[in-house]
């Protein structure tokens, strides 16, 4: 009797450990466009269903039976799979271990429901099996990143000398990766070059796949029209490759600037078909070290992007896999703020959250320190709720998914898992946002203001925030200083900063 393989939208790669345990002339694959995938930016949706297609079409070149159902079919996925399973009762259900929690619970109701056993095989998405990040995890009070990377690179092999230490002699070279605005202009300004797949004419299926999120998915934020990613494995290459030998030198020193007029500044923008399966990690991380060992880039920036996928990216996942499903209800600092309706029309007189949020509308994508020195520490200070937070936040982005969201607002963002994978909250006043951007420049506050008339709000919130949750940072190593700082301060100083964060806090609402 024939399996199913079903291949889900996120893992859409010939390197499937589900079609791998497949037979190709026997076998039936399924793929499946649903319309119940939850809320997502119009961007993101045509990035997902043109990837599918064009998927669907590869499979059939190398010989695969497909039933692809597309969207105007599918109001619910787990309907979908279960009319399959009764349709055709194949022996098994295959499936490459689904990223997200939910997805899989689907899968074994639609399994239990319809008496079809189901085969999770091993993801080639990421590095760790996901089961040994279980086991090396198990009853520990929190996860380090940083632990985890070091594993991860002696384990591969990765940027290690023959002696056992890393490449250059240190782990990691955060220090050296920190520009500045004023650094940036003594560099005279560089500028990163544009991914190669954004200029080019549109072809037939990004075509129908934009008509088709427009007449289905109308009040998504974005523009479909605005799609400029790559949605084939051929194009994915070609964005990485344009990283690997045009923006990777320069990727380290401005990996946390943030620049009014430039969005991607010289980040990888692979985070989009990477999660989709077009690529796959360590073919990243391989051809950043290949460049490397050319001398075409510095060890600074090779370190710091293979640090962001197999630290960060695997670490995240490995964190969502320990902690759901309860994770995402996370609030151990019980914040409870509506988020201010801002954030979708982007209607702000703070200079840096108006930029940040019109680029997440307009393109899907914001790079890692607008997400979260900006956006998530605003949030964080000014006590938005979590889920609330979280929920916008996997709306918006090309690369948002449950299983790398949840850690990232949930956890390092937020503080809301109290600690569990990040020791410190990553809370920042003006002087971080006005180091690292220009945005200050265009802005109605002053960045060194500290109350009165004009001080920025993100002043007056970080100290608020430290005076509301002092018992609880005061026993922590790491933030027990500022919650001194704060305490030493004259009360009627204190009196005013609070009086001040209330002001701005109630016009949120
Ligand atoms: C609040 C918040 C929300 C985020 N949401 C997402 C998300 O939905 N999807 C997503 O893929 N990443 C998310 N990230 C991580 C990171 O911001 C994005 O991966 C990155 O901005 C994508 O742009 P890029 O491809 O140009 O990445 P680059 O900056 O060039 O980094 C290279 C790659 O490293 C990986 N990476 C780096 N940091 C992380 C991280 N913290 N977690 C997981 N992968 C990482 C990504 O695959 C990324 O493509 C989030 C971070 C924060 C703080
Ligand atoms: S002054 Fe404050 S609100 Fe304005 S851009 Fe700078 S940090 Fe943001």
């Amino acid at each position: 009797m024939a399996n199913t393989l079903l291949i889900l939208g996120d893992q859409l790669t010939l390197e499937s450990s589900a079609l791998d345990a497949g037979v190709l002339g026997t076998d039936r694959v399924l793929l499946i466009e649903p319309r119940d995938a939850g809320p997502a930016h119009k961007i993101k949706r045509v990035l997902h269903i043109a990837a599918m297609r064009a998927f669907a079409v590869e499979l059939r070149g190398h010989g695969w039976e497909v039933e692809h159902l597309p969207l105007a079919d599918v109001p619910s996925f787990r309907d979908a799979v279960v009319e399959h399973l009764e349709r055709w009762r194949p022996a098994e259900l295959i499936v490459m271990e689904p990223n997200n929690w939910s997805q899989q619970k689907c899968l074994e109701e639609a399994s239990a429901q319809t008496g079809t056993p189901l085969r999770l095989t091993p993801t080639c998405q990421f590095v760790t099996p996901r089961a040994e990040f279980l086991s090396s995890a198990n009853g520990k009070k929190r996860l380090l990143m940083e632990a985890h990377y070091r594993r991860m690179r002696q384990s591969l092999g990765v940027l290690m000398r023959s002696d056992g230490e890393p490449e250059g002699g240190v782990w990691n070279y955060d220090a050296e990766n920190r520009k500045t605005v004023r650094d940036w202009k003594k560099d005279v300004a560089p500028r990163p070059s544009r991914p190669p797949t954004s200029q080019r004419p549109r072809c037939p299926i990004v075509e129908e796949a934009i008509a088709d999120v427009t007449r289905w998915f109308p009040d998504s934020p974005g523009q479909a029209e605005g799609f400029w990613l790559p949605y084939t494995r051929e194009g994915a290459l070609e964005v990485l490759e344009c990283f690997v030998n045009e923006r990777l030198p320069l990727f380290g020193d401005y990996q946390d600037l943030m620049l009014e007029d430039s969005p991607t500044m010289f980040h990888s923008l692979i985070a989009g078909p990477l999660n989709l399966g077009l690529l796959l990690p360590m073919e990243c991380v391989d051809a950043a070290v290949q460049a490397y060992k050319d001398g075409r880039a510095p060890l600074a920036a090779v370190e710091g992007f293979v640090r962001q996928i197999i630290g960060w990216r695997e670490f995240v996942n490995g964190v969502y896999w320990v902690k759901m499903p309860a994770y995402l209800a996370s609030n151990a600092l019980n914040a409870t703020r509506p988020l201010p309706k801002f954030f979708y029309t982007t209607e702000t007189n703070l200079n840096c959250l108006h930029c940040t949020i019109g680029e997440a509308r307009d393109t899907a994508y914001n790079h890692h320190i607008q997400r979260l020195m900006i956006l998530g520490n605003f949030c964080l200070l000014a006590g938005i709720n979590p889920q609330e937070a979280h929920d916008w936040f996997l709306e918006m982005y090309i690369d948002a998914h449950e299983w790398v969201m949840a850690a990232n607002v949930l956890g390092m963002a937020l503080h809301a898992d109290g600690g569990f994978m990040a020791t410190k909250p990553y809370a920042g006043a003006a002087a971080y946002i006005s180091k690292m951007s220009n945005y200050c420049a265009g802005c109605a506050y002053d960045p060194a203001k500290k109350t009165g008339p004009g001080a920025c709000p993100f002043n007056l919130l970080y100290w608020d925030f430290y005076d509301r949750h002092a018992d609880r940072f005061a026993s922590n190593p790491r933030t027990s200083m500022m919650v001194r700082s704060w305490q030493k301060r004259p009360p009627a100083e204190q009196k005013t900063i609070t009086a001040e964060a209330k002001q701005f806090l109630d016009g949120l609402e």
